[in-house]
């Protein structure tokens, strides 16, 4: 009897800004191990049918909200737990790489490549490597070429999360029952993106990532995948990316050569999702906007400090504009701010009862740009343990309830207004620390803004210091042909 194939598991998976201030640190991550590893993914508990007769090996898995970069010395714990994991794991015939694609580490330009390389030191060519990725993560060279499969999510906003990981994962397991090593072929397309332009609710995305289906049920292609990149990170391999396997090698070929050329005709057509403007003209069209009950409650999206995407969530820039509006002091609009990220403020006036006047200076220590910490003087509204938020409280100010965290989080889910005490759907306007609204917020919302806010996450790239992409790269450079060869190792 043959014996059983062995696949070990593990990664690490943040994304991280190296234009935000944030350190991301090991507190930042929520690590599992063993069983608690294992426990993460639906096909191991129970037992899938596919997942049957394999050994899955657990080695560390670590993940981080989007956040700065990485402290060093945490990414190389983790790296080297891998890394001793799989010498201690013996024979393997795969490893599953659970990872974003867009780990900024201090010092390092290529994170999950370096990853790669060093997964293959230890286990050597032979077992197949497949790798489970976000969208806004980036395929470098050394990642492809350490990879024998590759793929990433399919929608934006992600909710194809966990079908990702496991069509990575069976993907593998089919390829190892196959014997055969898969063909993969890579496109870079030289195009840098904010994921506010490139929702897959809307075209061009959703053209483009609606054709993914049709491409990979073709003879010989095994998977098909269009990553955006990353554009928060100043590095070489920031950019766009089809990758494609397959069983034959000349349709993994065309399928990503295929797909690589329609991204890059699309180029041009990548516009926000939702009407944007600066921070006072999008405050100008809610003020007005709110007295239409069809329009309420306004979202306005603080997009630059967005911690969904690293940002350091504590700039003051929007609060501050916010209340500088008579009518959100006055009382007339009912307004919401979600979030500041400040323990010190939130341990400052926790302990009060609701309904105490306070007076605390709110935000700006982490990322302190204009205008920095501002002094808040209000009325404690609430304080509630927010299980992502820890310890948050509600200030009241004029007709806005400003929500402060212990932790770095973001206000995606109608439940964590709830929390502190606000229903969103019975407010005027709703100013949040995101980028295009997650599904939750998009139903509630009367209508939406995107406000271009200054941030680590700024969505203006023009506005980005740049100095290591690889040029030229659309649209920071226009005039130009792209290389769109195919690379197949
Ligand atoms: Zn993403």
């Amino acid at each position: 009897m043959p014996r059983s194939l062995r696949i070990a598991i593990g990664g690490i998976h943040i994304e991280s800004s190296t234009f935000s201030p944030h350190l991301s640190t090991a507190s930042d991550f929520e690590v599992t191990r063993g069983d608690a590893l294992t426990a993460r993914y639906a096909w191991l508990s129970p037992l899938a049918p596919w997942a049957a007769e394999i050994e899955w090996v657990p080695l560390v898995h670590a993940r981080a909200l989007p956040g700065g970069a990485v402290d060093a010395a945490a990414y190389d714990a983790w790296s080297a737990e891998i890394l001793d994991g799989l010498a201690r794991a013996g024979t393997l015939d795969g490893v599953l790489l659970d990872i974003h694609g867009a780990m900024s580490v201090v010092g390092r330009d290529d994170a999950e490549g370096d990853l790669v390389t060093a997964i293959r030191s230890v286990i050597g060519p032979e077992p197949f490597v497949s790798a489970a990725m976000d969208l806004h993560g980036n395929v470098s060279p050394v990642l492809f070429a350490g990879c024998d499969l590759l793929t990433c999510y399919r929608t934006a906003p992600h909710v194809d999360v966990w079908e990702t990981r496991e069509r990575a994962a069976r993907n593998l397991v089919d390829a190892l029952r196959r014997g055969q090593r898969p063909h993969k072929a890579l496109v870079h397309v030289p195009v840098l993106l904010p994921g506010e332009m490139t929702s897959t609710r809307v075209e061009p995305a959703r053209g483009l990532y609606g054709r993914i289906a049709e491409v990979e049920a073709r003879d010989g292609v095994i998977d098909v995948a269009i990553w955006i990149g990353f554009a928060w990170a100043d590095q070489p391999r920031c950019r766009g990316a089809v990758v494609a396997t397959g069983t034959d090698a000349a349709a993994a070929t065309e399928a990503a050569r295929e797909l690589g050329e329609q991204f890059w005709a699309a180029r041009e057509e990548f516009t926000f999702v939702a009407p944007t403007g600066p921070m006072d003209e999008c405050l100008d069209t809610a003020l007005v906007a709110v007295a239409d009950p069809a329009r309420r409650p306004f979202f306005i999206s603080d997009s630059g400090d967005n911690p969904g995407a690293g940002g350091a969530d504590d700039v003051t820039f929007a609060l501050s504009r916010l209340l500088a509006r008579p009518e959100i002091r006055d009382g007339s609009v009912r307004a919401v701010f979600a979030s500041l990220v400040d323990p010190e403020a939130v341990a400052q006036v926790a302990d009060r009862s609701p309904g105490t006047p306070v007076e605390v200076p709110v935000g700006g220590r982490i990322d302190p740009r204009d205008p920095g910490p501002l002094p808040l003087a209000g009325v404690l509204e609430a304080v509630a343990e927010d299980p992502d938020g820890g310890r948050c409280v509600s200030i009241r100010v004029g007709g806005l309830s400003v929500f402060v965290t212990s932790r770095r989080m973001q206000y995606r889910q109608l439940a964590s207004y709830a929390r502190l005490g606000v229903a969103v759907d019975e407010v005027d306007l709703v100013v949040v620390k995101i980028g295009y609204l997650e599904p939750e917020l998009f139903d509630a919302a009367g209508d939406w803004l995107l406000a271009l806010t200054p941030g680590g996450v700024d969505q203006d790239l023009e506005r980005l210091p740049y100095a290591h992409l690889v040029r030229p790269i659309f649209p920071l450079d226009r005039d130009f042909v792209a290389d769109l060869t195919v690379a197949t190792r």
